[in-house]
């Protein structure tokens, strides 16, 4: 394991780390949905897969800036979230309910990557790196208006039908 001099090797770290994230999260959209019911939160996730296609090409650039190869750093935080949101998703259950369930476990998807990018963009302006602060900073609009999306959908439709 590589010693942690510097926010530099913190920086990549963390970048490496989002990389592989985003990687599991493109496999994983696809099937979330598939079992959506909801056409609103099928076009919400499908729209988002699209965009998480770009986040994964803003973290290439990312790794192009700093003259490092595009590798992933295994993210065991979002293989679990990702189990668990499988794990749920292979139930018996209505179909509303199913799509509560769905944003949920995409809300924490969301959050996970709301907070990584949070941080990491915190430290490229510590670091002075403001291109790289532009890349990350649209990734991290992004997040949070899915984010939102999915709260106004639940809240304004699905919650209540999943209710029956
Ligand atoms: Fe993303
Ligand atoms: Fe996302």
């Amino acid at each position: 394991m590589e010693k942690l001099h510097s926010l530099d090797n913190l920086f990549l770290m963390e970048v490496k780390d989002l990389y592989n994230a985003e990687k599991q999260i493109t496999k994983a959209l696809p099937k979330a949905a598939k079992k959506a019911s909801s056409p609103e939160l099928k076009s919400a996730i499908e729209e988002h897969l699209q965009q998480t296609e770009g986040h994964v090409n803003r973290l290439e650039e990312v790794f192009r800036i700093l003259g490092e190869s595009a590798k992933g750093r295994p993210c065991a935080a979002m293989k679990g979230i990702l189990e668990e949101a499988s794990e749920v998703m292979s139930q018996k259950a209505e179909p509303a309910v199913l799509d509560a369930a769905i944003i949920g476990a995409a809300q924490k998807v969301e959050h996970y990557e709301i907070a990584s990018y949070g941080t990491v963009v915190e430290w490229a302006k510590q670091m002075g790196r403001e291109d790289i602060v532009r890349l990350l900073g649209q990734t991290l609009g992004e997040e949070e208006k899915t984010d939102q999306k999915l709260t106004e959908l639940a809240k304004n439709k699905i919650n209540a039908m999943a209710m029956g």
